[in-house]
């Protein structure tokens, strides 16, 4: 049996005979309008009065003593709602015999509707603000088990909710508005949704539920819609039915806004899914209302607000959500947000003008979850590119840990804390044997000055081998050992004592894939520099390299490479460093660290970007031997390095990698994303080079085949074309023709096919 079915059928005698014998009431009963209640006004002869409620047959009794304790609370803390009123025998809910409907006596809140008064001015609606922040700020911390139901008027459902019922709504153009509304307001809350606060709420602060009296809100009546939701749905509901037939709907809008932030301050994130909501909630009011009427066509109290949401939704559809939150934030007395054009111009005022930005339209970022990234505009990105937030944009546990660690304490190393101690021993134990003394700093680029100067100090010499086109960090020394740069636009080329070996490139380098001992044909590069040092009298100090070379090109280095490399270099008193900035922590998915798949132990270790999930963390480990030697009398201190809530992150990092089991989830998921791409590359002409290992990988594109000549204007169009269709990613390669996949680790299948789906359009449009 539907609920509507149920709704009770007392007559107005039956109503006072109940409230006599139960109450001990005497008094005449008229019946007030409700949709799937009965309510009585009772008045006694000497004019006092109260609410006889009889219940819909299918409300639970631990509904009713849900309601009842919240209008309690509600009642004594703010005196804006009606009270409970026992019976004779001390009951809250009565169950008359032979009836399946319980029953409540509430005392009577003096007015009228606000759907009856006539003049909704700025006061009156900045007081029923203020009343519906009241009355959520006297439920915050009210819970009842019967709130947390799946209720088709929570606004959390609104997307069900319009998704069924759309069908049902006769005229034409009034459901393609509410299709339209409907889309963009669930878009724009649903990016929202993860920083809305929850909590116990009315729900249905409808004009009918809003009582007017000498010209201010009395309170709010009929507590039967409560639900544990979005704290924001409260004023969002008010404000839905406030501004029908409103000559001035979003001044009225920001008359309740105001009013309510005065006595319960909103937050930055449900400011701006106020509009979304209000406008949410009058689509579910014209979807729920042509259901009903399909039920129950001669209910007339079901339509009741359908003419007054006809007229308005139109106008709500004009007005820009962003314009809405703008006005909104004002009411709150906070400062209108800048516009991503106004963000533009700024910027270009305040920063340097070599501080590019991506892509041709650039990205608005507001918001990251996990692998996603939501641009002001609340549009949803797959973020193929960034490898800094490692286990995910904001993860929760990660950010947990800051804002613990944050408030307990925040200090040097000059202190003793577990935090350092944990994190260091947890990092080592993830390195060989031989790495065993961590040093900590704020940024890959402070990490290779200290593995810089580490070497220095052990061997006492300065002659470095770099790779061609790499890219170390953006500090003065590490310019001068970055080709990328040093050879680049503005560079001052290459400093006497840097020593570039060529790039074990198989697919364009002079060795090709498929080459016999080509690892080891690639580190004779090396060997003759080692050779020409020793020619010339000059030791070596040390050799660096990433295990993969991004910037060069997201190169996988052949087999048996590091291995010469390192032994040459060793023979030659230097010592070995792998800056695993961008491939250490399971990126490459085989492996934890990227020299690992090159079965070779670094003598130093350089840590950057990810493990600190974008909170700023650099780390050295080394050998006992070489850390003896930079213990030569002067002091290392990092002010920020190692402080103890860059411990705590790190830790956490460390513990979310372990638990969700980021390698390997990275290694099908890559294995799945190459073999996506490989296809791909059967169709697409351009694609010239498939290559990387679990979720780094590297697309060259290339307008021959034979020639390799660079396709460097087709991969930025391939770029940007991606980011349009809601994908990002970048090109790396000393002529920018390789698309660069390094996606934060919870990347799915899904997001894969979907990429390679954006990056396929994007091929054919860019021949
Ligand atoms: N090493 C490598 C391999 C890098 O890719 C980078 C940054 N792109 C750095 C070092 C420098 O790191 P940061 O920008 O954190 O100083």
């Amino acid at each position: 049996m539907s609920l509507l079915q149920q709704a009770p059928r007392f007559s107005i005698d039956a109503a006072a005979d109940l409230a006599r014998a139960c109450y001990g009431l005497d008094a005449s009963a008229t019946l007030l309008p409700s949709e799937r209640d009965q309510n009585f006004l009772l008045t006694t002869p000497a004019g006092a009065r109260f609410v006889l409620k009889v219940a819909n047959a299918t409300e639970a009794r631990a509904s009713l003593e849900a309601q009842n304790a919240a209008m309690a609370l509600v009642a004594a803390r703010t005196g804006r709602c009606p009270n409970v009123v026992p019976a004779a025998g001390g009951e809250s809910i009565l169950a008359p015999a032979g009836s399946p409907h319980l029953v409540r006596l509430v005392t009577y809140l003096p007015g009228i509707p606000l759907a009856q008064h006539g003049h909704r001015t700025p006061a009156l609606l900045e007081d029923l603000g203020r009343c519906i922040g009241e009355v959520d700020l006297a439920l915050a911390g009210f819970d009842h088990p019967a709130i947390h139901r799946d209720f088709h008027w929570d606004l959390a459902n609104a997307a069900r909710v319009i998704g069924e019922h759309v069908p049902l709504v006769r005229d034409a153009a009034l459901r393609a508005l509410v299709e339209r509304v409907g889309d963009r307001s669930l878009q724009d809350v649903d990016v929202r949704t993860r920083w809305l606060r929850r909590g116990a709420i009315h729900n249905d602060a409808n004009d009918w539920n809003v009582l007017v009296d000498e010209g201010r809100i009395s309170g709010l009546i009929d507590f039967g819609d409560m639900v544990a939701s979005w704290i924001a749905g409260d004023p969002a509901v008010a404000i839905a039915y406030a501004v029908l037939d409103h000559p001035d709907p979003l001044p009225a809008a920001s008359a309740i806004v105001r009013g309510y932030h005065a006595v319960n301050p909103l937050e930055d994130e449900e400011i701006a899914a106020l509009f979304p909501l209000v406008c949410l909630r009058l689509c579910m009011s014209v979807c729920l209302a042509a259901w009903q009427q399909e039920q129950r066509p001669d209910d007339e109290y079901l339509g009741v607000s359908q003419d007054p949401i006809r007229r308005t939704l139109p106008r709500l559809a004009d007005v820009e959500p962003a314009v809405a939150e703008n006005v909104f934030r004002r009411a709150c007395g906070l400062g209108a947000r800048m516009t991503t054009s106004e963000i533009a111009v700024a910027r270009r005022r305040t920063m340097g003008g070599n501080l590019s930005v991506a892509y041709r339209t650039p990205v608005h970022a507001v918001r990251g979850w996990m692998q996603y990234l939501f641009d002001a505009d609340g549009r949803r990105y797959i973020d193929g590119y960034n490898n800094v937030p490692h286990v995910g944009h904001c993860h929760p546990r990660v950010v947990a840990a800051a804002e613990r660690q944050m408030r307990a304490l925040n200090t040097n190393t000059r202190y003793l804390h577990e935090a350092l101690e944990t994190f260091a021993e947890r990092l080592i134990s993830t390195l060989p044997e031989a790495l065993r003394v961590c040093y900590f700093v704020n940024s890959g680029s402070e990490a290779n000055e200290l593995a810089l100067r580490l070497a220095r100090a052990h061997t006492r010499r300065r002659e470095l081998i770099v790779l061609d086109a790499a890219y170390h960090g953006n500090t003065t020394t590490l310019i001068e050992i970055s080709p990328y740069k040093f050879n680049g636009p503005g560079g001052s080329g290459r400093p006497d004592w840097v020593h570039v070996a060529p790039v074990p490139d198989v697919y364009r380098g002079a060795h090709k894939a498929g080459d016999h001992n080509i690892g080891e044909k690639y580190a004779t590069g090396v060997a003759e520099i080692v050779e020409w040092l020793r020619s010339q009298g000059r030791g070596l100090c040390g050799y660096i390299a990433e295990s993969c070379p991004s910037v060069a090109g997201q190169i996988m280095l052949p087999p048996g490479y590091l291995a010469a490399v390192y032994r040459y270099v060793r023979e030659a008193g230097g010592v070995c460093i792998a800056d695993e900035v961008q491939t250490a922590y399971g990126r490459i998915g085989t492996h934890f660290y990227g020299f690992e798949q090159q079965a070779v132990v670094p003598d130093i270790v350089v840590l950057g970007k990810p493990i600190g999930n974008g909170h700023p963390i650099g780390a050295v480990v080394t050998t006992e031997a070489i850390a003896a030697s930079f213990d030569n009398g002067m002091e290392f201190f990092s002010t920020f390095g190692g402080n103890t809530v860059s411990c705590a992150v790190g830790l956490a990092v460390l513990d979310v990698l372990h638990d969700e089991q980021l390698q390997s989830h990275a290694a099908q998921v890559g294995a799945h994303l190459l073999e996506r791409l490989r296809r791909l590359q059967q169709a697409h002409p351009l694609v010239g080079d498939v290559r990387g290992s679990g979720l780094f990988v590297g697309v060259e594109l290339v307008r021959d085949t034979k020639t390799l000549e660079p396709a460097r204007r087709e991969a930025a169009d391939v770029v940007n074309a991606v980011r349009e269709s809601g994908g990002l990613i970048g090109t790396e390669g000393p002529s920018h023709n390789v698309l660069k996949i390094r996606p934060p680790m919870p990347f799915t299948e899904t997001d894969a096919d979907d990429l390679v789906s954006m990056l396929s359009s994007a091929l054919q449009e860019a021949r």
